[in-house]
């Protein structure tokens, strides 16, 4: 085939569909055939297998390319749609989103500009506004879709970064720079937040000590008291509290900070209140909204869409309060959306994102709600958090574990407890042991997190397909590994010592 041939035109669209189908007709099968999450395969294993495709010696056609996947991708992928997929925050995604997928690559729109997206635009600013009524943030709202919450997070936080500057400036008596302002800023934000806070810290200049973690309550949840105080201090010190990041649905716990509390606080001190509900967003449409309550009076709110609103990666979108906060990302380029077009009310994008060329993910969501509709994808949501709560009360009395908190959202962090009483390093162990046992037999798979210096298991339910028999299922698989480890392990007793003195000890 000539390589002209591979180019979609519409002299090609019959090699398109053939191949595109092809690539659907393979995945199906897979799909249809995972018995299991994970095959277990490890790193050492897979690698030699991608290396050594020879990327010099093309295969030019489809059927043998997607062949070759089978070994090198698909047969050991992880597949999100298992219902013993209980890791990470992925959801198993819903077909009307994969549907714009499919859209999104072939028409392939830019969405920086009017003139490489039309309707694009138009849909996705529909949704951005749709998604702020939810929230509930005024008229003035406005956003843009993101490549996910640690970039939509980043944003946020470099509009209340330009906008505390601003104020710092106009209120003060001598003319100040900002990088005599920036060493002042600090962000107040819980011990359980998500790392990408930190980041985007350093990523606009900010130094380590700019982040100052706010302690939480026994619920992982923070302490409003506490954001009081600090708060208090930070004026005592002439430190500028440049944003507070509340969380509505913290990674490790699913924990909703009190974000009417959080409001009050950041009102008194007229400070930026920055929501992180990259997880907790499913909540906008589910029969739960009240748990968000307080998120309306946010300057800036994150929701990752490929989390709770079952999209593929990436689908995220970060809200404002007032759009007039979106101008420190607006630059203008004489080649791409002079500042003309701009006053002629032309829409383009790229004047609201800290991306330029960027992908259609709206689109996903597009369909979705025209398809299914927002109380589907509640519906849903709803589900994984009626089954987290079901499992929460398995766990708590089932005497091999023990658990943290009591779920708002659908994760349970837990660990195995040995029968006989173990010191602090062998819980660790026999925990670390049994994820570890339970991933590479693929039967499971399950994160693990630190909590107070010790080591536990945590699952994320997100998937409506998972039972709480499945639960069941994985809890007497982590029980059984664990086992194992306790009476196999080197040292155990009853089990010969690992490196036996020589019965015959040489003669010096
Ligand atoms: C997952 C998560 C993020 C990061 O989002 P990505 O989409 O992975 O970049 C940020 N905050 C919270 C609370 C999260 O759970």
């Amino acid at each position: 085939m000539s390589s002209r041939s591979h180019l979609l035109n519409d002299r090609t669209v019959e090699h398109y569909r053939r191949s595109v189908t092809e690539g659907v007709g393979r995945v199906a099968e897979k799909i249809a055939g995972a018995d299991r999450p994970f095959t277990g395969v490890t790193p050492s294993q897979l690698a030699p297998t991608v290396s050594g495709i020879d990327l010099e010696a093309p295969l030019g056609d489809p059927a043998a390319a997607l062949d070759e996947l089978e070994n090198v991708y698909l047969r050991d992928a992880v597949y999100f749609h298992h219902p013993r997929y209980l890791a990470h925050l992925n959801c198993p995604v819903v077909i009307p989103a994969v549907l714009g997928e499919a859209v999104i690559s072939a028409v392939n729109s830019s969405l920086d500009t009017w003139d490489q997206s039309a309707g694009g635009t138009l849909i996705e600013r529909h949704l951005i506004k749709w998604t702020a009524e939810r929230i509930g943030l005024g008229t003035a709202a406005d956003g843009i879709f993101t490549s996910g919450g640690t970039q939509s997070n980043l944003q946020a936080l470099l509009l209340a970064r330009d906008e505390a500057c601003r104020l710092v400036e106009k209120n003060s008596a001598t003319p100040l720079r900002k990088p005599e302002i920036l060493p002042r800023l600090r962000i107040l934000t819980s011990e359980c937040s998500h790392f990408s806070i930190e980041k985007s810290a350093t990523l606009l200049g900010l130094g380590p000590e700019a982040v100052i973690s706010v302690p939480c309550d026994e619920d992982r949840r923070m302490r409003t008291s506490a954001l009081g105080a600090e708060l208090e201090r930070c004026e005592r010190e002439d430190l500028v509290v440049m944003a507070v990041v509340a969380t509505a649905g913290t990674t490790d716990f699913g924990s909703i900070d009190p974000l009417p509390g959080i409001a009050d606080l950041c009102e008194r001190a007229g400070t930026w209140m920055h929501v992180d509900a990259a997880y907790g967003c499913g909540l906008l449409v589910s029969r739960r909204r009240h748990l968000l309550d307080g998120i309306e009076r946010a300057d800036s709110v994150t929701v990752d869409y490929h989390k709770s609103f079952f999209q593929p990666v990436s689908s995220s979108a970060v809200l404002v309060r007032d759009q007039a906060a979106l101008r420190h990302v607006t630059y203008h380029a004489d080649y791409l959306n002079p500042a003309r077009m701009a006053e002629n009310n032309i829409p383009n994008q790229v004047d609201k994102s800290i991306q330029t060329t960027r992908r259609f993910d709206a689109l996903k969501l597009w369909l979705t709600l025209r398809i299914m509709g927002a109380a589907g994808v509640g519906e849903l949501f709803d589900e994984v958090v009626d089954r987290a709560a079901d499992a929460w009360r398995l766990l708590r009395e089932d005497p091999r574990f023990e658990v943290v908190t009591r779920p708002q959202l659908s994760t349970l962090v837990f660990r195995y407890l040995p029968p006989a009483p173990a010191g602090r390093s062998l819980t660790d162990e026999v925990n670390l042991h049994a994820r570890h046992a339970l991933s590479a037999s693929g039967e499971a798979v399950v994160a693990s997190t630190v909590v107070d210096g010790r080591h536990y298991l945590k699952f994320t339910l997100l998937n409506p397909e998972t039972s709480l028999g499945d639960i069941a299922t994985v809890l007497d698989l982590i029980a059984e590994h664990a086992g194992r480890y306790l009476t196999e392990r080197p040292g155990a007793p009853g089990t010969r010592h690992p490196d036996p003195e020589p019965v015959h000890p040489r003669a010096s």
